[in-house]
């Protein structure tokens, strides 16, 4: 018995059943519901994207991306002051010395804190919550690497590239998928345990957008082992990497050439400033899926405000591509404790398949994510074909007792553990019956604007990971955010460490830029009064409840 469901999903739920032994059959014979040409990805992108709608979005006003438009919560953060115009911190008296300065405690920051010590640096890493606390401790479905017959980084390259529609900066793809074979390496020699067949080879499947199997998983846990290795690595060399938790940074430092020299932390517990003095400073704070960009649920972590893109733009640093938001296909609609919660590309990886109320298939389960997430949305909001939750949510149904059927007895529960226990613990046993899923804010396609060494436009500020734009272009395909922090994250601590050893290091650090950015803001009449970067969301508000749960899944 599925007491998760109410009786009037178990009815829809036969439809489902129904259809599903003609669907076995033809995914038995290797036949699926067709691609979409690129025409009609247009077709549905334009008219169902939220990307593609000027609703909730406005021009920035001020700074070196002004004129471009953003979704409005960002735009917010962006024309703000800063929290420490007010506040009395003496600069020229450093609470600490250090290196290297590592914002940001997830896999991309601690790749870039292990790679910088690797060259003999000391590294500070002030990361916001605890160690580990991330983005990256969620992912779920793998990470990329054309390391496997008969794969190449040339093909990874053009999947890459043709997912990102042909905006992507080509160096920096070039830079992620040549290094992408080094990275699988370097996490085995870590000890991650990596999904492998009995001879021991690695087991590799497709993600959305893929031309060749180059997927690489640990169970539906992927992130959490990737960064079980990297912490306990960076926690093993104590010596050399010291780590700060629930310190955020809040400003930047620069001296008085703009070469970025520290930045100031904000200690949670005793709510004291302090000031770090860094000859090189890596921004790895990910992505801004707390912001709830247009009410969406998301599926980030609670620490996912923003605040480095904030810091950054105060400070001079061009960003790129914020523009462009990833809103993953599959969010969970239903039970509602779940709402938001990620439903890994991995289900569909292995046959599972998307159905609307009638139990039909409407969409190719592989499309990228942005085209998937409008098709699904068009089938709720546009067709009328979508399944109403009891709370007036809509959803279509993610078939993944069909996997079961298709690759044996035990594969839901052996391939997706935490997706499993997570709908069990309410009464939900996704081997037996589907899911309720719709599009749910996910990632961050844009950010600070960086080259292939991780430099970004300000000297001494290097930037890895989902906070930086330009590697995806204006869509990210699965599996390769877990690798591009780990590419980048390593490679912005490599390059802070080689422009450190050429004596190209701050002189004494001020914040007047802080100053001059809240003059231009008064000039630019934006002076909101709202203070950034953000922090913490906060949910105690009636308007952020009502987005919460009014707007993500519309009601029509
Ligand atoms: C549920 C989920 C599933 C995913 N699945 C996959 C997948 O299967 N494959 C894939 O490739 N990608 C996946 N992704 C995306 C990927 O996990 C992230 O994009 C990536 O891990 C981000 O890494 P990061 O190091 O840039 O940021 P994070 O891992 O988010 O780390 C950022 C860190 O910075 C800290 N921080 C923030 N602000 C401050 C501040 N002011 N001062 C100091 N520290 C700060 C945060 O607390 C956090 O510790 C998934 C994401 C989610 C949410």
């Amino acid at each position: 018995m599925q007491e998760g469901y109410t009786p009037e999903m178990l009815e829809l739920i036969k439809r489902v059943e129904a259809s599903r032994p003609e669907r076995l059959a033809q995914s038995r014979a290797g036949k699926s519901y067709p691609a979409m040409s690129m025409d009609d990805r247009d077709v549905v992108l334009n008219a169902f994207h939220p990307d593609y709608s000027e609703e909730g979005r406005r021009a920035l006003g001020i700074g070196q991306n002004q004129g471009e438009v953003y979704p409005e919560e960002l735009v917010d953060l962006l024309e703000s002051r800063s929290m420490l115009e007010s506040v009395s911190v003496d600069v020229t008296q450093p609470d600490m010395e250090t290196d290297v300065l590592v914002i940001g405690g997830g896999g991309g920051g601690t790749a870039a804190a292990l790679a910088a010590a690797g060259e003999g640096n000391q590294v500070l890493l002030a990361t916001k919550l605890r160690h580990g606390d991330s983005n990256t401790v969620m992912a779920e479905g793998g990470i990329q690497g054309a390391d496997q017959e008969p794969d190449s980084p040339y093909y990874h390259y053009l999947d890459v590239i043709g997912g990102g529609h042909f905006t992507n900066e080509p160096s920096l793809v070039a830079a992620m998928t040549n290094d992408a074979p080094l990275i699988i390496e370097w996490l085995e020699s870590l000890g991650m345990m990596f999904d492998k067949h009995p001879d021991g080879r690695m087991k590799v499947r497709h993600g959305g957008g893929t031309s060749r199997k180059r997927m690489h998983s640990s169970g539906d846990m992927t992130g959490a082992e990737i960064m079980r290795v990297v912490r306990d690595e960076a926690r093993n060399r104590a010596e050399q990497i010291k780590v700060l938790e629930f310190s955020p940074a809040v400003e930047l430092l620069m001296d008085d050439d703009g070469r970025c020299a520290g930045a100031i932390l904000h200690n949670l517990e005793t709510s004291t400033f302090q000031v770090v003095k860094a000859k090189a400073v890596i921004i790895a704070t990910g992505g801004t899926g707390r912001l709830h960009y247009r009410g969406f649920a998301c599926t980030n972590h609670y620490g996912a405000t923003g605040d480095g893109l904030v810091m950054a733009y105060r400070a001079g640093a061009k960003l790129g591509y914020m523009d462009s938001v990833q809103y993953h296909p599959t969010g969970t609609a239903y039970p509602e404790q779940n709402v938001g919660l990620l439903v890994t590309e991995k289900v569909r990886g292995l046959g599972g398949q998307l159905l609307n109320i009638n139990g039909e298939q409407f969409v190719f389960p592989l499309e990228p994510r942005d085209v998937e997430s409008a098709a699904i949305i068009r089938e709720c909001t546009g067709e009328g074909r979508g399944v109403r939750t009891p709370t007036g949510r809509l959803g279509v149904w993610l078939d993944s007792p069909l996997i079961d059927q298709l690759h044996g007895e035990g594969t839901v529960q052996r391939e997706l553990p935490a997706k499993y226990i997570q709908f069990k613990r309410f009464g939900i046993d996704i081997a037996k019956v589907p899911m309720l899923v719709y599009p749910t804010l996910h990632y961050q396609n844009g950010g600070i604007a960086i080259n292939d060494l991780g430099e970004s436009t300000i000297p001494g500020l290097y930037a890895a990971g989902e906070t930086t734009g330009g590697v995806h272009g204006h869509n990210r395909l699965m599996g390769n955010s877990l690798l591009d922090i780990l590419v980048f994250g390593r490679r912005a601590g490599l390059n802070a460490a080689k422009s450190i050893a050429g004596g190209e290091v701050p002189g004494a650090p001020n914040m007047e830029h802080l100053q001059s950015y809240g003059e231009a803001l008064a000039d630019a009449g934006l002076d909101r009064g709202v203070l950034s970067p953000m922090i913490l969301p906060n949910y105690a508000t009636d308007e952020i409840r009502k987005q919460r749960w009014d707007v993500q899944s519309p009601v029509v």
